[in-house]
């Protein structure tokens, strides 16, 4: 799906990815300089008057189908909290070159971080694999660290897709709604390996949120920064109900399998889960 005209202008898209970053910070997700978020945009902006500095950038991969797309990404170090107060200062405006092999950095002169964030080579590869495979004019994507999702991450059992699924979607109604293809899995894998890039985009092809076991979740979007973090806080949302409940002794009933039937008929779900 591609967003229709008329398109957003670089200033709420800058203003979306400060809220998205709030909003991972009010469910804690985001410790320190703990997540990142980045924009695929497909769409002429010029992006000189709010980053005027400029300087060539290698890309860490080869990524063809960004040719001459413009991508905003949170710099190395920046709290997910703090881009709201000055966007400009946290992001990094890249324009892809012609090859797909380099880019143009653009900066504030406020520019409060030295390079783009460590995780950009999965956020390239996973705008190039999904903009490549969908045509899509804007994609979004977030790496967030929301604790009781990468908690039931480290009980084997929650490790298994169906078994985490069948755990997250049982208590809410809007759950299965908002993640009819459920939750991907990954195992844990080093942080920014090549292993753990491949795997990321394999999984985000059939998921629009993916766990990272014993780390974090990458969630992606082609509507908006804010939709993505609304992905990733359903999803914790749902974890912690299901963490509440292992805490409370599993007392909890949890949405039957009829009822989660009758909510996906209801609602025309496009759903396998249940
Ligand atoms: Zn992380």
């Amino acid at each position: 799906m591609s967003l229709p005209e008329p398109y957003p202008d670089l200033d709420e898209l800058l203003v979306s990815i400060g809220e998205a970053g709030l909003r991972l910070a009010s469910i804690e997700a985001g410790e320190g300089a703990a997540g990142n978020i980045s924009l695929c945009i497909g769409w002429p902006l010029e992006v000189r008057r709010r980053f005027p500095l400029s300087e060539s950038l290698p890309l860490p991969l080869a990524a063809p189908a960004l040719a001459g797309k413009l991508i905003l990404v949170t710099g190395s170090g920046r709290r997910l909290r703090d881009i709201h107060r000055d966007p400009a200062a946290n992001l990094g405006a890249i324009v892809v070159g012609p090859d797909g092999e380099t880019g143009q950095l653009y900066t504030s002169p406020r520019r409060l971080f030295e390079h783009v964030t460590s995780e950009f080579n999965s956020h390239l590869a996973v705008h190039n694999d999904q903009i490549a495979r969908t045509g899509t004019n804007f994609h979004a994507l977030i790496h967030a660290q929301p604790p009781h999702l990468v908690y039931l991450s480290h009980v084997p059992a929650y490790r298994e897709q169906a078994t985490l699924n069948a755990r997250l979607l049982r208590w809410e109604p809007e759950t299965i709604v908002q993640l009819p293809e459920g939750v991907g899995v990954l195992p844990f894998l080093l942080p920014g390996s090549p292993a753990m890039m491949a795997a990321n985009v394999a999984q985000l092809r059939e998921n629009r949120v993916v766990l990272w076991s014993k780390h974090g979740v990458m969630a992606r979007s082609d509507r908006s920064a804010t939709k993505a973090a609304d992905l990733i806080e359903y999803t914790e949302t749902a974890a912690h109900y299901e963490y509440m409940d292992l805490v409370a002794g599993a007392r909890g009933e949890g949405l039957t399998t009829d009822e989660l039937r009758a909510i996906v008929r209801a609602f025309a779900v496009p759903t396998t889960l249940v």
